[in-house]
């Protein structure tokens, strides 16, 4: 073994001994990045189709985000939300000019956006009143992985072997407006929110229809309900405009954000309408790191670097590209099921399990990520040049095209 490989295999044992081993890792280990590439142990290049999960939204090591660190970390990371903070202050008022009239709650992740997202439903039915209120969700969504996170996730195999979740969540279909309408009937005057993320991510790309959204708007306006949306994954650019909503010629009540507020550093966010900003009150909620003057200023930069170098146009043209290329190989591709999604948040249904399709990937330098058993999904940084992209794009129509030649 040479020497990368042996480093590789220390890496690989301390892994297997000292961590929990809740994930089926692929056998690598990264060890820099530049924009869309990442190179491994071997410095072997590898084209970055995920994105860390929709997280480095601005590439690998962007030189404004590290000077931004750099220059934070100098000066102050992290001093307490006790106190008021210029960072803190500046990401909140950035947000708010992005989306709607309201407030912001600073955490560091999606999942405690989530939770907060849920005191604050659970919080407006006690103002209300209501003794035993409905959360209304999607069958297929996911939202986190605390309780309230899997509570509101759709998915049995996500509940599966911790006991009671917790109670007052009913689910829905996506899309199916009888079964929305239904829930609102059978738990009238109980309902207090309605939560869904625009484009459901990790159940494999599944995009609402506005149809569906204007009736939870409407619904939820006349219920007096809070419409939450999570737009955890699909924010900050991912679907070709800032947040997924934008298309929809209404804003949400409430909205949770993470993923790529932090370009990698952790952060989340909730933001809340001015209509129910005072639900969550002083004492009802809190954190301890949540927004510190690292995390906040890193996030500043991420959504500011998003408009001032026009991101989103990049976004679109490429967007175009894969999406007309990924149509052609349907073409010629049988096990190409369905091409699903917006901007570079795609979703290629395969009809074999898209595991083996996404290794065979990685052997010949792409990183994609599968979910759902049989989806790939296209997820590049926003930044990615049309080579890389074309690159990329050529790699996994290669490996389909093997495994299609295989079924033959
Ligand atoms: C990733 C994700 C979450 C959970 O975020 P974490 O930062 O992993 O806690 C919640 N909702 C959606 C839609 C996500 O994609």
């Amino acid at each position: 073994m040479n020497d990368a490989a042996t480093e590789f295999q220390k890496t690989k044992e301390l892994t297997d001994k000292y961590l929990l081993d809740l994930y089926s890792r692929y056998p690598v280990a990264f060890r820099y990045g530049v924009n869309e590439l990442l190179f491994d142990q071997d410095n072997k290049q590898y084209i970055d189709f995920l994105c860390g999960v929709a997280v480095t939204n601005l590439g690998h090591s962007d030189p404004d985000i590290i000077e931004v660190i750099r220059n934070q970390a100098d000066k102050l990371m992290h001093t307490s939300n006790w106190f008021y903070s210029e960072e803190a202050s500046k990401l909140a008022e950035l947000l708010i000019l992005n989306t709607f009239p309201g407030k912001v709650f600073l955490c560091n992740s999606g999942t405690e956006a989530t939770e907060a997202a849920f005191k604050l439903a659970r919080r407006y039915a006690e103002q209300k009143q209501i003794g035993d209120p409905i959360i209304i969700s999607l069958q297929k969504s996911f939202h986190g992985r605390s309780v309230s996170g899997i509570s509101l996730t759709g998915q049995s195999k996500i509940h599966s072997g911790f006991g009671k979740l917790l109670e007052g969540i009913e689910y829905v279909q996506p899309n199916s407006e009888e079964e929305l309408v239904a829930a609102f009937e059978r738990y009238a005057g109980r309902v207090v929110a309605f939560f869904a993320e625009p484009i459901l991510g990790e159940s494999g790309i599944i995009p609402l229809t506005h149809g569906f959204m204007n009736l939870a708007r409407e619904l939820t306006t006349e219920n007096d309900a809070l419409l939450i949306l999570d737009e955890i994954q699909t924010g900050f650019g991912r679907t070709g405009t800032m947040f997924a909503f934008e298309t929809y010629g209404f804003s949400p009540d409430a909205m949770t954000l993470a993923k790529g507020l932090g370009s990698g550093f952790p952060i989340g966010a909730l933001i809340v309408a001015e209509k129910f900003e005072k639900v969550l009150g002083p004492g009802t909620h809190g954190t301890t790191f949540g927004g510190n003057h690292l995390a906040a200023s890193v996030a500043y930069e991420t959504v500011r670097a998003i408009q001032t170098r026009d991101l989103l146009s990049n976004v679109n043209s490429c967007s175009d590209i894969a999406i007309s290329r990924l149509h052609q190989m349907q073409q010629k591709l049988k096990l190409i099921k369905e091409i699903r999604g917006k901007g570079l948040h795609i979703g290629v249904e395969l009809t074999i399990p898209s595991r083996q399709v996404a290794e065979s990937c990685l052997n010949k330098g792409l990183i994609v990520n599968a979910t759902a058993e049989t989806v790939i999904r296209v997820m590049p940084p926003l930044t990615i040049s049309a080579k890389y992209l074309n690159e990329g794009l050529d790699i996994l129509e290669s490996v389909l095209t093997e495994f299609q030649n295989e079924q033959k």
